[in-house]
């Protein structure tokens, strides 16, 4: 069966190099892994390529770069003994055959040299140990012990040997599984399902920066639900992300009900993911309702509160990403924002739109606005169709009201018309609060509408609250 065909992608047929390579050193090559499984699936366009050799990875690499007439550099790393290349935008990585052992307590095994079959029987799912022959004889050959092709018309995930073994020996393979579930739409079969919960509390022995390589791959899914429900039905997710487990349950007192916070948040997740392919903007969204698990309260009159949680959950958004190893920086910070202000709009939108809340909206958020307004409408997650149409249509109206709100008053990344100088200059003043009290003062008159946002009212309305100050001008 000659399956192999180069990626258009590829100027030179890179395969071709490979086998010719391999037949010069005198040993066996394949394509392996998450190529062939996507290129079967027939999965997007070319991408990262791992080449197995039976004898040294390295060595090959070395002689494919001497062929290839651009000479590419071959990068080695000793310690893995792999090597990689570049071919254009796509990375060849070459490893030699091997068998691996595990160990108790770490998921790094002890590896000897192996034939292709040790190779395959290290791999994780059995559509990830699909190889393609590079062999002069075989060139093209689908190498399949483990019946992975059917696997792949099955769409199942299922691992080569005991999956019990397979995830104890290295339990990252659980949250990859969970990943690839949620990626292919895949289905994950029953007896691996079993092993993933059996052995849940492994995942302690994975360092976060791994966990959250996955948790992005699972969040930058189609349906990023699939991935976070099979987490918390496996229990992974009580360990990973606890703050979201919190948010599952419904409590009933004197017959008032909330709603499950933890489905509900999946389901925006999935809205969102419709809207945009921004990773921070989803991670917003799995998070916007974070803080309403602390700030449950129920109270007789009005029933279920949850007073604050924006700001709560904007704390805990930091104490998570500190926890996870995720990044400290603007991204964080942005997602803080967007929890912080989540329910800025909906608040705007019940209520009659007015055009100082609108401009008050612009100020805050400033360059997240689209961004906020797209989880806003994504968090719209009623049943009720004359409700969700409602919800629907006042947010439009909120988005025609920033338009012209915008048009007309630019408060967009607001810059005060008078500046704290000219303050000083007029009253002749020294650096001081009075400055101050000022400068918030025309700001406020503006959001407000009281004034303009241009020079000649702020600065007449400067002079009007300085002689109430009894400055002098
Ligand atoms: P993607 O590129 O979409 O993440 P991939 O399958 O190429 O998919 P990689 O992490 O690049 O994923 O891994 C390449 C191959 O190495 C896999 O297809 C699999 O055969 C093997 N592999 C990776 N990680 C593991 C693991 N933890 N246990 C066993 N085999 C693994």
């Amino acid at each position: 069966m000659a399956l192999l065909k180069f990626p258009e992608a590829l100027e030179l047929n890179i395969f071709e190099v490979i086998a010719q390579a391999s037949e010069e050193l005198n040993l066996e090559s394949y394509v392996i892994g998450g190529y062939v499984r996507d290129f079967l699936l027939k999965r997007g366009d070319a991408k990262d390529i791992d080449i197995v050799a039976v004898g040294s990875g390295i060595e090959l690499a070395q002689k494919v770069a001497s062929l290839l007439p651009h000479k590419p550099k071959v990068q080695v790393f000793k310690t893995y003994g792999t090597a990689m290349l570049r071919d254009g935008d796509t990375e060849i990585e070459f490893v030699g055959a091997r068998k691996e052992s595990y160990s108790e307590d770490s998921r790094n095994p002890t590896v000897e040299n192996g034939s292709l079959e040790d190779d395959q029987n290290r791999r994780d799912f059995t559509i990830n140990a699909l190889a393609l022959s590079l062999n002069k004889e075989s060139f093209g050959n689908l190498l399949d012990p483990f019946n992975g092709i059917i696997d792949l018309e099955r769409e199942i995930i299922r691992t080569p040997l005991d999956p019990d073994i397979t995830y104890s020996d290295d339990p990252l393979r659980m949250m990859r599984a969970i990943r690839f579930a949620s990626q292919l739409n895949f289905t994950i079969e029953r007896k691996s399902l079993e092993a993933i919960s059996a052995n849940n509390q492994r995942i302690k022995i994975i360092t976060n920066e791994r966990i959250v390589d996955e948790l992005h791959k699972i969040m930058l899914s189609d349906k990023p639900s699939t991935g976070f429900l099979l987490l918390e039905k496996t229990g992974l997710l009580q360990y990973i992300l606890p703050e979201l487990t919190a948010l599952k349950g419904i409590e009933e007192k004197e017959g008032q009900k909330h709603k499950d916070n933890f489905y509900h948040t999946l389901e925006v997740v999935d809205n969102i993911s419709e809207n945009t392919e921004d990773l921070w903007l989803r991670w917003a969204a799995l998070l916007h309702d974070i803080g309403k698990a602390p700030t449950k309260r129920f109270d007789k009159k009005v029933g279920w509160t949850f007073h604050g949680h924006e700001f709560v959950g904007s704390k805990m958004v930091f104490k998570l990403f500190k926890r996870l190893k995720m990044p400290l920086n603007e991204k964080m910070k942005f997602v803080q924002k967007m929890v912080l202000m989540s329910s800025r709009p909906i608040v705007i939108a019940e209520d009659f739109v007015t055009d100082s809340a609108v401009r008050r909206l612009i100020f805050d958020a400033g360059d997240y606005l689209e961004d906020l307004m797209t989880l806003c409408e994504a968090d719209i997650t009623t049943k009720n169709p004359k409700r969700y149409r409602r919800y629907h249509n006042n947010f439009k109206t909120v988005r025609q009201k920033i338009e012209e709100v915008e048009e007309r008053d630019h408060v967009r990344n607001f810059q005060p018309p008078v500046s704290g100088e000219e303050i000083m200059e007029t009253f002749n003043l020294k650096p001081s609060r009075e400055i101050g009290i000022i400068k918030e003062a025309i700001k406020e008159a503006i959001l407000e509408g009281e004034i303009p946002n241009e020079y000649d009212a702020a600065y007449a309305f400067m002079l009007e609250k300085g002689a109430e100050l009894g400055l002098i001008a």
